[in-house]
């Protein structure tokens, strides 16, 4: 009898549906319709085989054919909820969720399968037997064949129509798995001895499972907890329906010094299992040494969380401590995208413990606007340098001007750097911004006009980040020797933030700025963010007196005195000082009484274009 390929693909499929039972899953709206779609295949060659043999006994030794008939309709109602499965797995994936277009077609897929499945129950069928050669046939089949060719052409359309939407491997698995079905319904219809539908839609199960379903990307093999990969599955496809969920994430910090990796391995594995141990939710491990839970809800959350606490005060053969990030409510974030963004963000922060809510996710809303703005100056040529000038108190003029930076918007208001910079410290965007400020800079000085009204020096922001990685002088000098700048007009201003992070790289880079004439001066001093040990230690030949600090000497005694006392030590060690943020009259002659080298300040002039200064310079000097 021409079973036989059926058969084959009964084991076939049998063989799947053992593996993805046993397989650990996590509960996705893709995975529950691959099952169904794998039910669906297994029950409809079950009813296959079992026509192909009623019809023989039928024809060739009187068997009922009223039972056969109806064995022959279920047959082809199954492959139609084959394909109709087949179609919705695809689609839910797709299609989407929030469009009317989208509900209406998925309220006509389910009416066109209802109604086909009425019709083939209700139209009368037929079937014949010759040879190898087996088929039904009448309206019944009829109606069978039509809705197939449609679920088939419509999950293909809606793959090609969808596919920049997916992973380059889940659109040609997808069509792989349509167009296999489709040519096995093809070469049967012109040959009925052929019965590969059955085979085929096994066989495009199969590529489904290694494809798509597969389990391996899903579970770390070292501790047998869910991957990264199974988190963004997961949480792409809550948030796709809606579902709210929480989430609690450590990461773990080994004192590595004290700690060998074979330990540390083995602390890694204990952690899973702790996770694991903890209850029937998933566990992730979403980096080598951060971990997390997800739960249905908050309190739930909360409560496991203080048990894992627990457990980690019992740990203390390996030097380690923790951090860990709570998200309490999934739908604080607007997405997936901003759910990860957020989990990156502060998972890097220093804090012990974060609770996400809504003032962070602002805030983080804020910083991700902040970076966009900078990509658009940088990319649309809107970052401005606007210079500051010093009144030299010795020569009386203006000879020192500070490059400060600014971001123009497209409507053409002014953003100052406080509210970027510390964002492009943080995301990186200080070397490129830093780098096109220095070339603007350079762009500047290669006119020549400004020297020719008696400047001698402009200073440049130098923030931490830009002094960290092994070679920053590179572009400077690149830009130096492109614009044949003289390295005496250069000044690097650097702040002890940008001292504190890697201090022999960067006093090594100083050192070979200093080598070919660059100079540097101490900013900010007196805010806490410079002190007496960076004088003492870094090759800077000026101290710039923060704002603050000469705005405090008006209005504190104490500052008065420590000041003045400073200016002298200063002086004594072969310091010049700069008195930033001078606003009057009063402030400059005092300043000036205390024997400052220059002073900058709104007294003189804000922070203007190139233009500007230039006028500026040639009325003053
Ligand atoms: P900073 O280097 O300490 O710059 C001095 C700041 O004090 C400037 O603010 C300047 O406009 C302001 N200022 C000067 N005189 C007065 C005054 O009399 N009264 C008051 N109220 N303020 C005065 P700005 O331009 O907003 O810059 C703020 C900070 O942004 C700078 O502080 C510097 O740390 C950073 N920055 C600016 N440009 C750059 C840059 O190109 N690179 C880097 N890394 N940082 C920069
Ligand atoms: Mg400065
Ligand atoms: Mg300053």
């Amino acid at each position: 009898m021409n079973v036989e390929l059926q058969c084959c693909a009964l084991f076939i499929i049998f063989t799947i549906t053992v593996m993805f039972l046993r397989e650990k899953k996590l509960d996705l709206m893709n995975r529950r319709l691959f099952f169904r779609a794998i039910c669906a295949c297994f029950a409809c060659l079950i009813f296959d085989i079992l026509s192909v043999i009623l019809i023989n006994m039928s024809v060739f030794h009187g068997f009922s054919p009223f039972i056969t008939g109806i064995v022959c309709k279920f047959y082809i109602m199954l492959l139609v909820l084959q394909g109709y499965f087949g179609y919705v797995y695809a689609s839910t994936s797709l299609l989407p969720q929030d469009r009317t277009w989208a509900n209406v077609a998925r309220v006509f897929s389910h009416l066109i399968f209802g109604v086909g499945e009425v019709l083939m129950l209700v139209f009368p069928i037929g079937f014949t037997a010759y040879g190898r050669i087996v088929y039904s046939y009448g309206p019944s089949t009829s109606v069978a064949y039509a809705l197939s060719a449609i679920y088939i052409l419509a999950t293909i359309t809606i793959t090609i129509a969808y596919r920049k939407q997916m992973p380059g491997r889940r659109f040609m698995a997808m069509l792989l798995w349509q167009g296999i079905w489709l040519l096995a319904a093809v070469i049967q219809f012109i040959d009925p001895e052929l019965l590969l539908v059955g085979f085929a839609s096994s066989f495009g199960m199969v590529i489904l499972y290694i494809q798509l379903e597969n389990p391996s990307e899903f579970i770390d093999s070292s501790t047998g907890l869910f991957t990264t990969n199974a988190l963004s599955a997961y949480v792409h496809d809550k948030y796709r329906f809606g579902k709210r969920f929480s989430m609690f994430t450590a990461k773990i910090h080994f004192l590595t010094n004290y700690v060998d990796y074979n330990m540390e391995q083995d602390a890694v594995i204990r952690t899973a299992r702790a996770l694991v141990a903890l209850g029937p939710e998933p566990a992730f491990r979403i980096d080598d040494d951060t971990f997390c839970v997800l739960y249905d809800d908050k309190d739930r959350m909360f409560e496991r969380a203080a048990n894992i606490k627990m457990q980690k005060d019992g740990v203390t053969d390996i030097p380690a401590k923790g951090t860990y990030l709570l998200i309490p409510d999934s739908l604080e974030m607007s997405g997936p995208d901003e759910f990860f963004r957020f989990l990156h963000t502060y998972l890097e922060c220093e804090q012990e413990i974060v609770i996400a809510n809504e003032e962070l996710v602002l805030k983080l809303r804020r910083q991700n606007r902040t970076k966009e703005l900078i990509e658009d100056a940088l990319k649309n040529d809107r970052v401005e340098v606007f210079y500051q000038p010093f009144y030299n108190v010795k020569e009386s003029r203006f000879n020192v001007a500070e490059a400060l930076v600014r971001i123009r918007r497209e409507n053409g208001d002014i953003v100052p750097p406080g509210e970027f910079i510390p964002v492009a410290e943080e995301s990186g965007q200080i070397i490129p911004l830093g780098i096109r400020v220095f070339e603007k800079v350079c762009k500047f000085l290669a006119r020549g006009e400004a020297q020719k009204y008696g400047l001698d020096q402009i200073e440049i922001n130098v923030s931490a980040a830009q002094f960290d990685y092994e070679n920053p002088a590179k572009f400077i000098f690149d830009y130096m020797e492109k614009y044949k700048i003289d390295p005496k007009w250069i000044n690097l201003e650097i702040t002890e933030t940008a001292a504190a992070q890697n201090r022999d790289i960067m006093i090594r880079n100083m050192m070979r700025l200093i080598e070919k004439e660059v100079s540097f001066s101490l900013d900010d001093f007196g805010t806490g963010r410079s002190n007496i040990d960076y004088f003492v230690n870094m090759p800077v030949k000026t101290i710039k007196f923060d704002y603050t600090f000469t705005r405090s000497f008006f209005n504190n005694e104490k500052t008065k005195h420590m000041l003045t006392g400073m200016v002298d030590i200063l002086h004594k060690i072969g310091m010049d000082v700069v008195a930033e943020g001078i606003e009057t009259k009063e402030q400059m002659m005092v300043m000036q009484d205390m024997g400052v080298e220059y002073i900058q300040g709104f007294y003189y002039s804000k922070p203007i274009p190139e233009e500007d200064f230039l006028s500026f310079l040639a009325g003053k000097n």
